[in-house]
């Protein structure tokens, strides 16, 4: 059986005090009406991460995770934070690749393969994103070009490593544009992608990767989504930051 995960992704949104509060009422609700197993991650801003880290103490339903990382370990790369600071801070996931930074810093395939081995080599999860832009998915090019995605920043990865990784496919055009894939086209991509993990991997190694849908997942689309076979949970945006909503969303997973 799969690890089902609800990752919500903050972005840049929310001062700390607004952050603590999210924080606090996700912290009853999940409580009070969560029932199933699923892990429950909050990727916050970076200086939110020590503060959000003692409020939740041992909560063991919700985890910490990053919205990116350096590729480097220390040194001179002003602004940059690196997984060993992660570590340190016992934050155990980090996103990577996301579209937003494909597309507004110029993170390349090849670049995030290097994030990809320094988040598992300082034993943090990786969250690696992977998806379509409208244009490539309206030439009919999107199984090629997330193929590609997957290929250039993961297969490099031994088997027990990429055995620790999450993916998430979120299609560029479904992001933040209230514009959400349907079931069926959400199930085809993830079972395009879990051939591939068994076609380099094999199927055992494919089976355990949880694949994560992202785009505009709310409330009202979450459970047809979620109950899709190769559908392991969501990464959610905009939803996150309302914390009816998202509990809506984690109680989706059923
Ligand atoms: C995201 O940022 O990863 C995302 C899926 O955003 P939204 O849910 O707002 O589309």
């Amino acid at each position: 059986m799969r690890t089902k995960i609800v990752a919500g992704n903050w972005k840049m949104n929310k001062t700390l005090a607004e952050a603590q509060t999210l924080t606090t009422e996700l912290m009853t609700l999940v409580e009070a009406e969560v029932t199933n197993a699923a892990a429950i991650v909050l990727c916050v801003p970076f200086p939110y991460l020590p503060t959000l880290q003692q409020q939740l103490g041992t909560n063991a339903r919700m985890k910490l995770g990053a919205q990116n990382c350096s590729e480097h370990e220390w040194g001179a790369y002003t602004g940059e934070v690196s997984v060993p600071m992660l570590s340190a801070m016992h934050v155990p996931y980090v996103i990577i690749g996301h579209s937003e930074r494909r597309q507004y810093f110029g993170e390349t395939n090849a670049l995030m393969a290097k994030k990809v081995d320094a988040a598992l080599k300082a034993g943090l999860t990786p969250i690696f994103c992977c998806g379509e832009p409208l244009d490539v998915r309206e030439k009919g090019e999107h199984e090629t070009l997330v193929r590609e995605q997957v290929e250039q920043s993961l297969f490099h990865l031994p088997a027990d490593a990429i055995a620790k990784v999450v993916i998430a496919y979120e299609p560029v055009w479904a992001i933040g544009t209230g514009k959400t894939a349907t079931a069926r086209q959400a199930q085809d991509m993830h079972a395009v992608i879990r051939r591939l993990l068994a076609s380099r991997y094999g199927q055992n190694v494919a089976d355990g990767i949880p694949v994560l849908y992202g785009g505009s997942v709310k409330a009202d689309n979450a459970k047809e989504l979620f109950s899709c076979e190769d559908v392991d949970g969501g990464l959610v945006g905009g939803a996150s930051l309302k914390a009816r909503e998202f509990t809506e969303i984690i109680k989706a997973i059923g």
